[in-house]
């Protein structure tokens, strides 16, 4: 395969690293790619704009270092934000995630990153934790996430907290007839039991 890499943002990525032998034609440098590297290739399929290959599950992991390693910026962005999307799926599997995690601090993603946090933190924990690559990660960056799951259940719980407050005051004035003892009235019990249920949602 020969491409022509004249006038092109990539060129002294291609120039580079790319080639493994190089000759002067007409209209630029062209540069003789080696067919035994694969995903050399593949990489330049994603960059060339005639024959833009699109960024899936299936090479995202090889041509976001690349994408990087050469500094094109926007394939490093097509490759985040496939990635995002991935992360975003309803039935996100624990490998993908920690593998996304990974990604994100790697080639330092800041959105993806988040949006990895976001997930992490309501995640089954014994799931994440069963799986080596999420062991491997730094301490620094296990922390970070444990320390949003934590700050993600305060907040729920002091929102709960304070639904119990306001109920208890409310019931006390107005609905003493209804109540039993020094609990609240079956009206504000089911108030309580909504605000619980929304909160525990997003955990
Ligand atoms: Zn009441």
């Amino acid at each position: 395969m020969e491409v022509d890499v004249s006038g092109a943002s990539w060129a002294a990525m291609a120039k580079k690293k790319a080639v493994e032998s190089q000759s002067r034609g007409r209209g630029g440098v062209r540069y003789g790619l080696d067919d035994e590297n694969p995903t050399i290739l593949e990489f330049l399929c994603c960059v060339y704009p005639d024959v833009l290959r699109t960024i899936d599950e299936n090479n995202v992991i090889r041509i976001l270092p690349l994408a990087e390693k050469y500094e094109v910026t926007r394939l490093k962005s097509r490759c985040e934000k496939f990635l995002i999307q991935q992360t975003q799926g309803e039935t996100l599997a624990a490998e993908i995630l920690v593998q996304n995690i990974r990604l994100s601090v790697t080639h330092e993603l800041g959105k993806l990153w988040s949006l990895c946090v976001d997930r992490a933190s309501n995640f089954d924990s014994e799931k994440l934790e069963s799986i080596q690559d999420f062991r491997d990660l730094s301490e620094e960056t296990i922390n970070g996430i444990f320390r949003h799951r934590l700050k993600m259940y305060e907040h729920a719980c002091k929102k709960i907290k304070m639904k119990v407050r306001e109920a208890e005051t409310h019931c006390s004035l107005y609905h003493k007839s209804d109540r039993w003892g020094s609990g609240l009235c079956k009206k504000c019990y089911s108030g309580v039991g909504k605000v619980s249920v929304t909160e525990l949602k997003h955990l």
